[in-house]
């Protein structure tokens, strides 16, 4: 049987009345016929049908022993730092997810946990930082926003040599593209909120870990400060995993055809896009995914901020926002938005330009979103006065 196939069938039909649909179970506590004798449910942020049902999918889709369905990826990051004690040390990617990055810096560095920031795309680099005080490395792949590609495989391998806990935040790749846990990962993160949920309609974050061990221990910390998913996004969740394939699928054909224009087009400068030859982690992307994913980053020839600005307020098709993974392509400046608060200098040497325009690319004709691009460059060339041709 095909993995969608398959997929598509643990869905389960509802033993009590058959609805093909999984039903919401709108419910804080269940009854017991005794004291601690009950149905296999007693109150729901331990336990709730729906959100059990959606955990069991999310293990099956990472090829994973356990699922924990938590109220935002950022939840579900908190959930796993809850393993370490007082004076131990993360080795992290440097070009990580801004929330991340606050979490870490902000909230942990406080109770005592250190994190080293390195470019996880050199392995040696990896293998440098690592001290005996490191319990856990913290790996994305690709990352945002400069789309940097890492070798999973062999950072497993430092990991396993150096006795400390590997977690790939895997949300750009989708478990359709790229199962981390197959290449020696202990545990996977997604923000669901992305592609998992896929129509930007919920926030949502999962956990799925390699071993049954690892997955009680974190399932102790959901039910222990209690940050779940509630029974309707979980339905939510489910009923967009049960298009992922699909959708991941024409994502990254989409996002092929962009930036191949881009890579084309004369008011570009960079494009930076792990399906193009010319991206410096194409052979191992192409070794360890399935396919190059929706996101595709650029920058213009005018590296200001102002010709960027110019760009993403004037497109149609591509709205201005944060996030990522919807059915509806986005388009964002990290300079102006989510990079905003980072020292110039800070964000330039991270590869985060002034003109950098990220992409999240959705499912619209891919013609439609030519011409938008097209518009939009024109309208730039006539404010900036720029004199190249198009
Ligand atoms: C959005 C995002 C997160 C945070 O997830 P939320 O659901 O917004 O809390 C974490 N990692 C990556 C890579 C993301 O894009």
């Amino acid at each position: 049987m095909s993995t969608i196939t398959q997929l598509i069938h643990s869905i389960p039909v509802d033993p009590q009345t058959g609805a093909i649909a999984v039903p919401i179970y709108q419910t804080s506590t269940f009854v017991q016929e005794a004291p601690g004798v009950n149905k296999g449910y007693d109150y729901a942020r331990t336990n709730n049908p729906t959100r059990e049902t959606l955990e069991k999918i999310v293990a099956q889709l990472e090829d994973g022993a356990t699922g924990i369905a938590f109220s935002s990826g950022l939840a579900a990051i908190d959930a796993i730092l809850k393993l370490l004690q007082y004076g131990d040390e993360i080795v992290a990617v440097d070009d990580i997810y801004g929330g991340a990055f606050r979490l870490f810096n902000k909230v942990y560095q406080k109770f005592g946990i250190k994190v080293t920031y390195v470019d996880t795309s050199d392995v040696q680099a990896v293998f440098n930082a690592i001290t005996p005080k490191t319990k856990l490395i913290w790996l994305e792949t690709p990352t945002n926003p400069t789309l940097k590609i890492s070798d999973i495989a062999a950072i497993a391998k430092i990991a396993a040599a150096n006795k400390c806990l590997f977690c790939v935040d895997n949300t750009f790749a989708s478990p359709v593209l790229q199962q981390p846990l197959n290449l020696g990962a202990d545990i996977v993160i997604h923000s669901a909120t992305k592609y998992l949920g896929g129509h930007s309609d919920l926030i949502a974050g999962v956990v799925v870990t390699r071993t049954p061990e690892l997955g009680a221990e974190i399932k102790f910390y959901q039910n222990a400060c209690g940050a779940i998913l509630s029974p309707f996004d979980s339905f939510l969740l489910i009923r967009g995993i049960e298009t992922l394939h699909l959708r991941v699928r024409q994502h990254c054909s989409n996002a092929q055809v962009i930036a191949e224009y881009l890579a084309a087009h004369p008011l570009v400068d960079k494009v930076f896009y792990p399906g193009l030859k010319t991206h410096p982690g194409h052979e191992i992307a192409k070794r360890q995914s399935k396919g190059f994913g929706g996101i595709v980053s650029f920058t213009l020839k005018d590296d200001t901020q102002a010709a960027a600005l110019a760009f993403v307020t004037s497109t149609q098709y591509f709205k201005l926002a944060e996030s990522l993974g919807g059915i509806k392509s986005l388009l964002c400046h990290p300079a102006g938005m989510t990079h905003k608060s980072i020292p110039d200098e800070t964000r330039r040497a991270a590869g985060v330009a002034d003109s950098l325009i990220r992409l999240s690319v959705g499912l619209e004709e891919p013609a439609d979103l030519l011409s938008d691009l097209d518009l939009a460059f024109h309208k730039i060339q006539q404010a900036t006065g720029s004199v190249l041709s198009l």
